[in-house]
């Protein structure tokens, strides 16, 4: 096969899988030489302007300093040990950090390789802890519609079956109980009803159910809405009424993507379990971390085994905990707040126009994302090449094409990032 494409490696196409792309006729792939601040260089010089924050990681753009020296600071020190009987400063220090910006109620933190990962974690939590609850027999989940959890087994399991891209695997996996998501908006009226479902569905099934899982506030890669804060508290009500845990996936919308540090803040609900992952390393490596609560964590070793059942080979490298750690306190010490406000502010006066076309369905935007949901999924491969002609980097999927760039970009850099979002879909008439 040839690589007629300039920027397409002859090596990548005929042997790397690219996530959610076929091996018979992939789309290209654009080969990066470089990147830094919000700004990818591709292999010919091409400059992108990044609108991706490479799947919602890279917080503080590309090559930071920052980030850099702690990496290479751990590296003198050790790259890794194994954590079965041994600690170290970079888990001890993160540790201690997360605790202090974490709803009060998080006590134990459990770290995990993966945003899956966590979320298989989080639910073997549940579980165990329904067991040492002496209630066996609560193994099963709820959640709500449009969710997406990550691409692993039970992660799979709780994702929306339509949307959550793994209808596919329908058969095999283990059938969860869904409710329609919330249909009230943030920042629109709460409808009561919207917490129907979900309350028939506890009331009938509490005694199978070990936990309600679900992303707060914010649904990701599930379709991208955005819903009414009073839904996570009835919600935690009828967790706490029924005895199921209540687990937050903040794994997409933690360290201020949603214009608070984490989502449940909009709502003022702790959850029992909360996972936190993307972003938590500033983009740089794979890390996350499930936070329990002590009474979770004390029930589940109060009884026989009296150990949680889990151990990742690579829990809490060094590596990524020294990052994770660096790129949480650069947050913190950052004007995160006002950069993501004045993100929002910016997004959406300057996305509001293409509400009007008749391509498209919807503008929404909250914190630093933004979002146009059009009438018919969209053709990637054209948008993508599009994108790129207009020198920004945007990953359309399904009907959404959207935005969530990394705080530090300029308000010049976010302009050029929407006019060529709203050319390309302009011009779509798909
Ligand atoms: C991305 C994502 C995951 C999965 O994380 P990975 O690191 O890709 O395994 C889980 N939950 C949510 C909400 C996510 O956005």
């Amino acid at each position: 096969m040839l690589c007629e494409e300039l920027l397409t490696d002859c090596f990548d196409r005929e042997h790397l899988w690219h996530p959610y792309t076929e091996t018979l006729r992939p789309l290209p792939t654009y080969k990066v030489k470089s990147a830094s601040g919000c700004r990818i260089t591709l292999a010919d010089g091409t400059e992108l302007i990044e609108g991706m924050s490479s799947w919602w990681c890279a917080l503080h753009g590309y090559n930071h300093p920052v980030l850099n020296r702690a990496v290479r600071t751990q590296l003198e020190s050790m790259a890794h040990v194994m954590f079965g009987g041994l600690t170290h400063e970079p888990a001890v220090a993160l540790g201690k950090l997360l605790l202090s910006i974490a709803p009060p109620s998080m006590s134990k933190i459990f770290y995990a390789d993966s945003g899956s990962v966590a979320v298989e974690v989080a639910m073997k939590m549940a579980v165990q802890y329904q067991a040492a609850c002496g209630q066996p027999g609560r193994t099963d989940f709820v959640t709500i519609r449009s969710g997406y959890h990550g691409d692993t087994w039970n992660a799979m399991s709780v994702c929306d079956p339509v949307t959550g891209m793994h209808s596919l695997f329908g058969p095999a996996l283990p059938a969860r109980r869904f409710v329609p998501a919330p249909q009230s908006r943030f920042g629109g009226d709460w409808d009561p009803r919207d917490a129907d479902a979900l309350r028939q569905t506890v009331e009938r099934h509490a005694d199978e159910l070990a936990a309600l899982i679900l992303e707060p506030i914010v649904q990701g890669a599930g379709g991208m809405r955005f819903y009414h804060p009073q839904f996570l508290r009835e919600a935690a009500r009828l967790c706490r009424r029924h005895g199921l845990l209540l687990i937050f996936d903040e794994i997409a919308t933690g360290f201020g993507r949603t214009g608070r540090l984490f989502a449940w803040e909009h709502a003022g609900v702790e959850p029992d379990i909360m996972c936190v992952g993307k972003a938590l390393t500033g983009g740089y490596m794979t890390l996350s971390a499930v936070l329990a609560t002590d009474h979770v964590a004390d029930t589940i070793s109060a009884v026989a085994p009296h150990v949680f059942m889990h151990g990742p080979t690579f829990m809490a490298n060094p590596l990524a905990c020294a990052v994770a750690r660096a790129s949480t306190e650069l947050l913190l010490a950052s004007p995160w707040q006002e950069r993501v406000g004045r993100i929002e502010q910016q997004l959406r006066r300057e996305l509001e126009p293409a509400r009007q076309w008749p391509q498209v369905a919807d503008v929404r935007v909250l914190g630093a994302i933004g979002v146009v949901e059009m009438r018919q999924p969209v053709d990637m491969a054209r948008m993508q090449r599009r994108f790129v002609e207009e020198g920004v980097w945007l990953r359309p999927f399904g009907k959404l094409v959207y935005a969530m760039p990394p705080y530090v970009i300029t308000p010049d850099e976010l302009t050029r990032l929407t006019t060529g979002m709203l050319n390309v879909i302009r011009e779509t008439t798909d």
